[in-house]
């Protein structure tokens, strides 16, 4: 029904207002997702496109960005996500937070996933065990100032942590599995190259939020890969899609996948 139309005979029938809101379109979300078989009659009028997206599985994929926030790169990261409605998860540097409280608090608002990057980006494996804990602790207090109570998964600077210090940590921990050297390359066109020559469904790929050729790569990722049907998620919405509970102190590539400590 067109809105004014609904408009309209909501004036004369006293129709509730949001039945006007509703969209036109019937909710297909249960054959998308496998749940019910398409009748037949709903069939021959869909569009090619529409009928390839229902029949196709879905794939979900994580962008994560390391190493912020940062004023400037994560604000305009956090406007083109938001343009897009995309999903992602922030390691955050712990010694970043103070200033940039209201870039934390709008990731949590805007429905992405905050984690721990340690406070001072120190390389755990070799640190000795009181830094591990300190480092990990000082940064989630000031996460949890200034995002409120939760889980913040770790992701160890560098990726390596060893086995005997990832005992002290009391949450999943966040390795990669695509990785296009984005702060080594600098160049857009580059990184966005590497990462969809190599994405798959269920990757979790690895990108940093501190450089402005990185946040246009992202952007353009995301375009890309939403025309090919993937949508962008949390880890955290990865790991509950593909049914996987993740461990504390295990170090993952993706939820199906699980990375040797040393
Ligand atoms: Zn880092």
């Amino acid at each position: 029904m067109k809105k004014a139309v609904c408009t309209f005979l909501a004036g004369v029938f006293l129709l509730p207002a949001a039945a006007c809101a509703r969209p036109v379109e019937p909710d297909l979300s249960d054959y998308a997702s496998g749940m019910a078989e398409i009748p037949v009659e709903i069939l021959g009028e869909l569009d090619e496109e529409t009928l390839a997206d229902l029949v196709e599985e879905p794939k979900y994929v994580a962008l994560t960005f390391d190493d912020g926030p940062r004023e400037d790169t994560t604000t305009r990261l956090l406007d083109g996500l938001l343009e897009r409605g995309a999903a992602a998860t922030f390691f955050v540097i712990g010694q970043q937070v103070p200033g940039n409280e209201g870039l934390i608090r709008r990731m949590k608002a805007e429905g992405h996933q905050v984690g721990n990057h340690t406070y001072s980006h120190v390389r755990l494996i070799t640190a000795d065990m009181d830094t591990v804990v300190e480092e990990v602790h000082k940064a989630e207090a000031l996460l949890t100032e200034a995002a409120g109570e939760g889980s913040f998964w770790l992701r160890p600077p560098y990726g390596r942590i060893g086995a005997e210090r990832a005992e002290l940590i009391h949450t999943p921990m966040i390795y990669w599995s695509v990785d296009p050297q984005d702060w080594k390359l600098l160049n857009k066109d580059k990184v966005v190259a590497a990462v969809l020559d190599a994405v798959r469904p269920g990757d979790i790929i690895l990108l940093h939020d501190f450089y402005s050729t990185s946040v246009d790569a992202a952007l353009e990722i995301v375009d890309r890969l939403q025309k090919d049907g993937y949508d962008f998620v949390t880890v955290e919405e990865l790991f509950r899609i593909q049914g996987v509970e993740p461990q504390a102190g295990v170090l993952y590539a993706r939820p199906d996948r699980t990375r040797s400590l040393d």
